[in-house]
């Protein structure tokens, strides 16, 4: 059979998507369930593809598939478009797979013509209508077909108006309308060197092929790429009888949602306009109705409406977003398709309709949106229509607002006298965790979403907006500026993590009723989302495989991990116990020690300082697994920045002075001296490469072995007081089986004699991460050695890509707009390669050690589609920070439940 390319609407249904688009998919559905659709007929995707590979060439055949059904559409009318005496007229609208709404083209009343008006004045017995009717397609065919620029044609509606003296459109009566269409024509003829043609065979023509070309406009290519709209899918072309909604007060148009996409109410929500056609809607121009309100105007249709509403949503078992227009008071459905809804909506939508019978739990349970179940949450914007001031990454959700301070010490200072803060850098770095945790949000200039602003934000919970480029930063000068607006130190600022927004001033926020449930509010308790959220993860939990940890670093962090549901703990991170001044100062010793004894001394001075980290956090998790990593990141980062120090002491022996100012302390010159030579001799081109994790731990062998002690007295001194703590030890950035062979002959003696000082047994499983190429590709032999891997997919997607972490934010937007990568591989684990490697190093690493557990700890553990990966993989659990704990735990339930990741869909 020769290629069908035109599907009239009895020929197809909902599950044609690809081939008739979503409008025409569900056009068809609709027709065949016997709702009042105006006849019609869809020309498919593949013509479209066609025409395009083809250079704009319609297929062959296609023309006369469409004239056929043209005449079906005819007769079943019983109308001729073109007809002089009475015409019929139809609508060519654009249609995707997926919706993209109004990006591409659509023209209406096509058939108009200068001896079809008049059959239309007689069948209407409206001159005004009917002329109205030719203006619009004028208007409409000249901007989207013959591509005239559209002001041209509202200021002749404008000075037609102002001639007259009126200022309302509907104002202008037939004769005027009359005199506008001549002018409308002489604009296209001026325009374009064509006259507007006459012929309506014509006219369709000419407007299927804009449609088909629409799908190339900037527009719509600008929406693929930032939507993941794969660019051959093409559009189709849904030619359907008009229906009128402008024929008068008994006539109208309108949008209805069968149940609130806002906040999931289980009634009728939209707009309804009298005497209107379905652009006057989107523009805005009047007044519109609430939905309800149209059963004072129209109480047959709306009791129609409403049934069908009921129909389509038993039908799709869903909510349905439905256009339908009212013409003369009877009612036609244009189009419908499953509705939009804010996350909220998404839960209590789902527990509405799983009481109702209407879908069973696990559809119910797949049907949410993993990414945003942390926008449950969150605080939001209470009030709405605030104009931005700029836009960054909506790098951690919720929106917070605060004073705006410049720095972490300020921070600090400020929150601790009571003072909402926003903490505004142009990036952050560890040294600014202190002032990070006590600011209500975080805004960043620089900085992708896996900065490290971006991922100590999400750490804890704090709302984070990074890379808001339009920003600038003036440290110095406590400000920021963007445009013209300035926000000096101690100006409110509220920024928008959901959205990414960015606005100048104190805006009012509100609580999120889960989360006031959540820490015991009885009211809030009762509301239908925290009834939602309870049924549907007590699902996720009875059903997933995979276990779900948390990324914590102290006690508090571990709190608020268990709460949400945490295993364990699958990272301890080291690094932050190593902050605050006695710390550092004991790290600065163990760096400038001039012998072993030295060294020794710093170590027992940090020794009961980690100890003392260790007990709180195995207390808070008794019974659960914790795995602590050792020191992993370079030491020059506990010195003073390289070049601010060589300024200072250049500065101070130029004037002088004896004493330089390292990080607010007065230090003598020649000490200042004696650091800078040390920066300078630490100092690495490549830090992230460098000496840095396991390679920190065989350069300084004590260093290790003090956090190895540290962690056995912590777990003796837990089980002393009747814990039950459940120790495992991680070595990070292993790239050789010898790495971690020698370090764990240097280390298991440790924590034996410690064991045998304290008189106590302990099991402690040894592992590593696999975060590095080589470690995964020789994974069999490193399982020898590690009881456990813990993927660590920063660093592996880091040196399996050689992207920067920190600085990839210059040029990832580009990438993913160009499609250089499938998705931002920091925050969606990129399959093909790094889940390679992870999949080799899974097999080959369980094929050497059976039992050898698995785990992933990189940020990707707390993201849907890779938790989902993860599953497939076998992985025995994911950890990510606390606050995605929920979101791991549905992921993990719902791909037990089979839904597919998006690689694999
Ligand atoms: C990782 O690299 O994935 C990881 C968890 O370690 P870090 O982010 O601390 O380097
Ligand atoms: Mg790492």
């Amino acid at each position: 059979m020769a290629d069908k390319y035109v599907y009239d609407f009895e020929e197809g249904n909902k599950d044609m998507k690809n081939l008739l688009g979503g409008k025409g998919a569900n056009l068809a559905e609709m027709t065949r369930m016997g709702l009042p659709v105006p006849h019609g007929f869809t020309v498919t995707c593949e013509a479209c593809n066609a025409y395009r590979d083809a250079g704009r060439q319609f297929p062959d055949g296609m023309l006369d598939e469409v004239a056929t059904h043209l005449e079906n559409l005819e007769e079943g009318m019983g109308r001729r478009l073109g007809d002089p005496g009475d015409p019929l007229l139809v609508s060519v609208r654009s249609g995707a797979p997926f919706s993209m709404p109004g990006m591409m083209d659509s023209v209406l009343n096509l058939g108009l013509n200068d001896q079809s008006v008049e059959g239309l004045t007689k069948q209407t017995g409206s001159d005004r209508f009917a002329w109205d009717s030719y203006r619009r397609l004028l208007q409409m065919f000249g901007r989207t077909v013959m591509g005239v620029a559209g002001d041209r044609f509202e200021e002749a509606i404008e000075h037609a108006k102002e001639a007259k003296g009126v200022h309302n459109d509907l104002d202008l009566d037939a004769g005027d309308l009359r005199g506008l269409v001549e002018e409308f024509k002489g604009i296209v003829a001026d325009d374009t060197g064509r006259e507007f043609p006459q012929d309506p065979k014509e006219q369709l023509r000419l407007g299927i092929e804009a449609v088909f070309g629409s799908w190339d406009n900037k527009r719509a290519v600008d929406y693929r790429r930032k939507n993941k709209i794969d660019d051959s899918l093409g559009t189709a072309v849904n030619i359907q009888a008009m229906v009128f909604g402008n024929k008068g007060d008994d006539s109208g148009t309108g949008v209805a949602f069968t149940r609130n996409p806002a906040n999931g109410d289980p009634a009728p929500y939209g707009d309804y306009l009298v005497n209107a056609q379905g652009e006057d809607v989107v523009a805005g121009i009047r007044n519109t109705l609430k939905l309800e309100q149209m059963g004072d105007v129209q109480p047959r249709a709306w009791e129609e409406l409403q049934a069908h509403m009921r129909t389509l949503e038993q039908h799709y078992r869903d909510m349905c977003d439905i256009e339908f227009t009212v013409e003369q008071a009877k009612l036609w459905l244009l189009q419908t398709r499953i509705g939009k809804r804010t996350a909220f909506a998404e839960w209590v939508m789902a527990y509405d309709m799983l009481s109702e019978g209407l879908i069973d739990v696990d559809t119910a349970s797949l049907r949410l949106d993993a990414n945003r179940l942390e926008e449950l949450f969150k605080k939001v914007i209470a009030e709405g229509g605030a104009e931005a001031i700029a836009t960054g990454l909506n790098a951690s959700p919720g929106a917070a607002v605060g004073k705006a301070v410049f720095t972490a010490d300020d921070a600090e200072v400020w929150a601790e006298r009571g003072e909402p803060v926003i903490l505004v850098r142009r990036e952050t770095t560890p040294d600014d965790y202190h002032g990070m945790i006590r600011s209500q949000g975080v805004l960043t200039s620089a900085g992708g979403t896996n900065s490290h602003a971006a991922v100590v934000a999400r750490g804890e919970g704090i709302p984070a907006v990074c890379g808001a480029d339009a920003i600038r930063v003036d440290r110095q000068g406590k400000k920021f500026t963007v445009g013209q607006t300035t926000v000096a130190e101690g100006e409110w600022v509220t920024i928008d993590g959901f959205t990414g927004k960015v606005y100048a001033g104190q805006l009012d926020l509100a609580d999120s009723p889960i989360e006031r449930a959540r820490s015991g509010d009885p009211e809030a308790r009762k509301e239908k989302i925290w009834q939602a959220y309870e049924r549907f993860m007590a699902r996720a939990d009875e059903v997933r495989r995979l276990k779900v940890r948390a990324n914590a670093d102290t006690p508090g962090q571990s709190g608020n991990a268990i709460e949400r549901g945490a295993e364990g703990i699958g990272l301890c991170r080291t690094e932050h116990m190593f902050l605050g001044e006695e710390r550092v100062a004991a790290v600065r010793t163990m760096i400038f020690a001039g012998s072993a004894e030295e060294e020794q001394a710093a170590y027992d001075a940090l020794l009961p300082l980690q100890r003392d980290d260790f007990v709180g956090i195995f207390t808070a998790m008794d019974g659960k697994p914790v795995t602590v990593r050792l020191l992993d990141p370079p030491l020059h980062e506990f010195l003073p920045d390289q070049v601010d120090l060589a300024v200072s002491v250049a500065l101070a022996k130029q004037q002088g002075a004896s004493e330089v100012e390292v990080g607010g302390e007065a230090l003598p010159l020649g000490q200042a001296e004696e650091m800078l030579a040390k920066v300078n001799d630490l100092h690495e081109t490549n830090p992230m490469l460098g000496l840095r994790g396991v390679r920190l731990g065989i350069v300084k062998p004590g260093l290790y072995a003090m956090q190895v002690r540290a962690i056995i007295e912590a777990a003796c001194q837990v089980k002393a007081g009747g814990g039950n703590p459940v120790v495992e030890i991680m070595i990070p950035l292993a790239a050789t089986r010898e790495e971690l062979s020698q370090l764990r002959e240097e280390l298991e003696p440790v924590a034996r004699q410690t064991l045998e000082e304290q008189g106590q047994e302990l099991d402690v499983l040894w592992g590593t991460m696999i975060e590095l190429p080589r470690a995964a590709l020789v994974a069999g032999e490193i399982a020898e050695v590690a009881e456990f891997f813990s993927f660590g997919t920063n660093d592996l997607t880091q040196t399996a890509f050689g992207f920067s972490r920190d600085d990839i934010g210059k040029f990832l937007g580009m990438y993913e707009e160009r499609k250089l990568v499938p998705a931002n591989p920091f925050v969606t684990i990129d399959q093909a390669g790094v889940g390679r490697l992870m999949q080799i190093a899974s097999q080959e690493g369980r094929a050497s050690r059976s039992g050898l557990k698995l785990g992933i700890c990189g940020e990707h553990g707390g993201d849907p589609d890779s938790v989902r990966f993860c599953h497939e993989l076998g992985l025995d659990y994911v950890s990510c920070s606390p606050f995605r704990v929920p979101t791991a735990r549905l992921a993990a339930g719902q791909a037990a439940l089979g839904k597919a990741t998006a690689a694999s869909k």
